[in-house]
């Protein structure tokens, strides 16, 4: 729903890198071996060719370089490799220890940095949720591990995720890279958030608004309302957005006129950019900064300064 912004990305690979590189170093053996079976079971020349450069290094340097562009791999280059035929997570966990380990022990400090260097504070897939650094850190593997244990470690099917999302997404296939909130044509709008005001219904205003969900494909439908069930979770944020409609309501022309010709302003200089500036706080508190990594419903909210600000 979110694309992480990347501007740091380079700064971001660099910190995991230097706290993967001991793992990978100290578990050569093991996890050459793990990758080996990995590769014989699913693999594509581009994997193949990485192992194999990584079992022939005849030392350190050339064993890391061959690892590194597996640990980097890019989403396009993940969405080549087929998936394995798996029992689930625990066959995952015995027949890959050491890939499991390695992946359980870069631990949730490494995460922390890198979501700081991002500056990912909100779940990427649902926005509605903190991701929670100390206690809750969750990364949900974009392609699930139990299928596509080559990709464990790779920075980019990585992604920080609230429980929810992570539980909800759990193993199922996902096959457009588009959905990962890394990828460049990751789009923020291909779900969008409407409030409606069914004025058939009868009762407290709140109880006449209700939220949409519009989609612009079918891939978008599946993932954020079938699997993710946006819509159970955003049922409990009406009246967060009967708030954005009231302050549509009372921050309007006539407000700005009437402060413009109040005495107490009447007459100063920047008078103007003084209600401008004031009308956007109370219009835009959650979105003006433009941190949507940052900002928890700042899709809700942006969504909704959009639809009203059309119709203004
Ligand atoms: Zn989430």
């Amino acid at each position: 729903m979110q694309r992480i912004n990347l501007r740091e990305i380079g700064e971001a690979k660099r910190k995991y890198w230097d706290c993967i590189v001991p793992f990978l170093l100290k578990n050569k053996a093991g996890l050459l071996f793990d990758l080996k079976k990995a590769s014989n079971n699913s693999s594509t020349p581009f994997f193949s060719d990485i192992i194999i450069e990584a079992e022939k290094a005849s030392n350190d340097s050339d064993y890391l370089s061959a690892l590194e562009k597996l640990i980097f791999a890019s989403l396009d280059e993940m969405a080549t490799l087929p998936a394995k035929t798996s029992n689930g997570r625990n066959t995952f966990k015995t027949e890959y220890k050491t890939i499991n380990k390695i992946n359980d022990d870069v631990g949730a400090k490494c995460f922390k940095d890198i979501m700081e260097i991002l500056e990912v504070r909100i779940c990427p897939y649902c926005n509605h949720a903190f991701i929670d650094y100390e206690t809750a850190f969750q990364k949900d593997h974009f392609f699930a591990k139990s299928k596509y244990p080559l990709l464990t470690l790779s920075f980019f099917n990585l992604v920080p995720s609230c429980s929810y999302c992570n539980t909800k997404k759990s193993t199922k296939e996902i096959h457009d890279i588009k959905l990962n909130p890394y990828h460049m044509n990751f789009n923020d709008d291909a779900i969008r958030m409407k409030a409606v005001i069914d004025t058939e219904k009868t009762g407290s205003i709140k109880d006449l608004i209700d939220l949409r969900f519009c989609y612009s494909s079918n891939d978008y439908h599946e993932f954020y309302l079938k699997k993710l069930k946006l819509e159970t979770i955003y049922k409990n944020d009406i009246g967060h957005v009967l708030d954005k409609i009231r302050a549509y309501s009372i921050y309007n022309e006539f407000y700005q006129k009437l402060l413009s010709e109040n005495s107490v302003f009447r007459n100063q200089k920047g008078i103007q950019a003084f209600i401008s500036e004031l009308c956007d706080i109370a219009l835009h508190s959650n979105t003006r900064e433009g941190k949507p990594n940052k900002n928890i419903l700042y899709k809700l909210d942006k969504d909704i300064e959009e639809e009203f600000e059309k119709e203004i």
